[in-house]
């Protein structure tokens, strides 16, 4: 089965590190249409290289290796999959698979935790969403979560025979039919909204060929209507594959809108010496503090530095020793261990692509919820 891949996952993994400072954990991201398939093998070869001076290191790592690859000879890709992730460290007894519905690129980490970037902007670009196709007397309703289609109720009514009787004048049949409409769009407004509430729909999209849409549209509550990011042309019988990748499309499209709308937000913070925090260390200090609401992050920004996973200490540059309690320290990404502070605290992750002004702004902010400073 595909995983509907979840907050609360990325959660868990931001909450597993060797304490020791050791790189013990691989992390795969997998293709899964890529044509590269000595990745892993050639992946495996650098990384043996490297650890070669350390017998622990490289042992761990032979095992851990071993059981991935065991996994990877032995299942088959599921319907719909276009992504595997992995997380593996065989001294920690711990093992993860994610099937995924969406798309990744292919990589292959050691570090001393769980790399867990790639996972936490799917999980931000792939909001679940609710789609309903329809025309006057037929519905469809499905709720689509990372990738994954849940098809959930159809609907159909025979709106024709119902109402069309021998003699009956064609006003009188207009009117009866549009009666019916109306009270068939009633009735699937009313199964949308009880399943969209149960699965926390955020996003709807509706599509359909003619007026119907409009009418439903129209009778929908504000509360729901509010949540509409688009109104489609569709006819009722095109292949779901294809109604649902444009509504995919359509979704990331919004998604991409709503994470500009927040840059310009951050930047307007900042104007007005508000609620906000920008650039590597006042956004690390704030993410540690449990301060920040929302954190923005470029998509491809990264920055080199150390972590201490003892003392919980992360700064840029170069350490090899840490200089609090003089442990060996590991080299990392500094904005994966902001993410991972992120994850840890339930702080919402924005990741933006190319964006003049984040970049500007040192490729890393947030909107806070509090300020600590009075002054
Ligand atoms: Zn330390």
């Amino acid at each position: 089965m595909l995983t509907d891949l979840k907050n609360a996952d990325v959660k868990e993994l931001s909450e597993v590190y060797d304490s020791e400072n050791r790189d013990s954990f691989i992390s795969l991201y997998l293709d899964m249409d890529s044509l590269d398939n000595k990745f892993v093998e050639r992946r495996k070869n650098s990384c043996k290289s490297v650890l070669e001076e350390d017998k622990e290191l490289l042992e761990n790592f032979e095992n851990t290796m071993q059981l991935i690859e065991q996994y990877l000879n032995k299942s088959g890709r599921e319907k719909g999959q276009q992504g595997l992730a992995m997380f593996a460290s065989n001294i920690h007894d711990f093992f993860r698979v994610f099937k995924l519905g969406m798309p990744v690129e292919n990589l292959l980490v050691v570090d001393t935790s769980p790399y867990i970037r790639p996972l936490a902007r799917l999980v931000d670009e792939y909001e679940a969403f609710g789609l309903v196709l329809l025309d006057s007397q037929r519905a469809k309703i499905y709720v689509v979560s990372s990738g994954k289609v849940g098809y959930k109720k159809k609907k159909a009514t025979d709106i024709i025979n119902k109402h069309k009787k021998g003699g009956m004048s064609q006003a009188r049949f207009q009117r009866l039919r549009k009666g019916a409409i109306k009270h068939f769009l009633k009735d699937v407004a009313e199964d949308m909204e009880k399943l969209f509430s149960q699965d926390e729909v955020v996003k709807i999209i509706i599509a359909g060929s003619g007026n119907a849409k409009i009418m439903f549209k129209n009778i929908l509550p504000p509360n729901i209507k509010s949540k509409i990011v688009d109104v489609i042309d569709m006819d009722f019988d095109e292949a779901e594959d294809r109604l649902v990748s444009k509504a995919e499309e359509i979704v990331l499209g919004n998604e991409k809108a709503t994470s500009e709308r927040n840059v310009s937000r951050l930047r307007a913070e900042i104007l007005r010496n508000g609620l906000a925090v920008h650039g590597l260390k006042e956004t690390m200090e704030a993410v540690i503090n449990g301060q920040i609401e929302l954190l923005l992050v470029s998509k491809g920004y990264k920055i080199r530095g150390w972590i201490c996973e003892k003392c919980q200490v992360v700064d840029s540059g170069v350490k090899d020793r840490c200089p609090y309690c003089c442990s060996r320290t590991s080299g990392v990404d500094v904005i994966e261990e902001i993410i991972e502070f992120a994850e840890r605290t339930d702080t919402k992750i924005e990741f933006v692509g190319d964006n003049l002004t984040l970049a500007e702004l040192g490729g890393v902010g947030g909107l806070l919820r509090f300020n600590l400073s009075i002054s």
